[in-house]
């Protein structure tokens, strides 16, 4: 029996294209993966016979490791390439990568790469469906999926609830799409942080913009801390990291701001100390490692969705 459609497209590059429906339909499906996922029995063989490679030019520990887990429960045969020891440190491009993983015949290509906009290129190039792992300043869309299934699961809804995303979001992909997904959702986004590490036309983004960490969490439903991007950072944008902390890290007296049942996310990696306080990181309010579960099953959900649509475009 064929299954619905959940995705229009026949990639994942960003959520800025996604339609309310779509990302209902995702957060759904994935409610059944996070069941599946927390069985003895945990694997499908939906994707039995798919090659899925995942192709990482900058470094991952936790979409990696979940978008390999992901496809494994799926039943995919799932293939890791980080360019270290690869050809690409000898110097082959993208594309030239991209064109001798394609006479491979994969069905799935996961990439995540430095550059924005590398995901889309390598769409135009390849046969496979492409799902963006996180490309440069651009998108992360798994990690929008999975934050906003994790404060659905908290919250009962994503409408009208206060989500105040603080720190280095000039230089973050995961701000971005967070702030495009929660706002299509209906979600109230604030974001906050110091002038140089917001982006230059944040006004214009449709979010409220605080420039103190105190004001930015009063009366917040969930508050997201992003890591300081150093590697983007092409300058000084902060005096330190002991003033930044004075200034923006997350502590318990400052989360008595937010509202009484507050959830605290991170996308990950932490640093603890700069953003985020380990009383906080590790304390009751904290859901960042159901974050992490929730990406596992998010991820199958994607794979799941795109792999549907090449079974369509094969019967077509
Ligand atoms: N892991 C996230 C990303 O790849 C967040 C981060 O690196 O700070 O964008």
């Amino acid at each position: 029996m064929e299954r619905p459609a959940i995705l229009n497209s026949r990639h994942l590059l960003g959520v800025a294209g996604l339609s309310i429906a779509e990302i209902t339909a995702l957060m759904d499906l994935a409610e059944e993966y996070v069941a599946l996922s927390r069985q003895r029995e945990k694997k499908t063989n939906l994707l039995r016979g798919r090659t899925q490679i995942n192709l990482f030019f900058e470094p991952s520990t936790r979409t990696q490791s979940s978008f390999e887990l992901a496809g494994k429960r799926l039943g995919a045969d799932v293939m890791n390439m980080s360019v270290k020891g690869s050809s690409v440190s000898k110097g082959e491009t993208l594309l030239d990568t991209a064109v001798t993983l394609n006479a491979m015949n994969p069905d799935l290509l996961v990439i995540r790469h430095q550059h924005s906009g590398a995901a889309e290129l390598l769409a135009q190039k390849v046969s496979c469906a492409v799902i963006n792992a996180g490309d440069g300043w651009h998108e992360h869309p798994t990690q929008a999926l999975l934050d906003a299934l994790t404060i659905r699961r908290h919250k009962g809804k994503l409408e009208n609830v206060v989500v105040a995303i603080c720190g280095d979001i000039r230089h973050s992909r995961v701000a971005r799409s967070n702030i495009i997904l929660l706002s299509r959702m209906g979600a109230r986004v604030r974001i906050v942080g110091p002038g140089p590490l917001l982006p230059p036309s944040a006004e214009r983004l449709g979010v409220e913009v605080f420039h103190s960490l105190e004001e930015g969490l009063r009366g917040a439903d969930v508050v997201m801390m992003l890591r300081l991007q150093r590697e983007r950072m092409d300058g000084a944008f902060i005096p330190s990291e002991r003033e930044y902390y004075r200034f923006w890290g997350l502590n318990e007296e400052r989360l008595r701001l937010a509202k009484e049942d507050a959830i605290v996310m991170h996308p990950g990696p932490m640093n603890r100390g700069v953003e985020i306080d380990s009383s906080v990181a590790d304390g009751p309010r904290s859901v960042i490692r159901e974050q992490v579960e929730m990406g596992v099953a998010v991820r199958m959900a994607v794979l799941d969705a795109l792999a549907r649509n090449l079974e369509r475009e094969a019967a077509a």
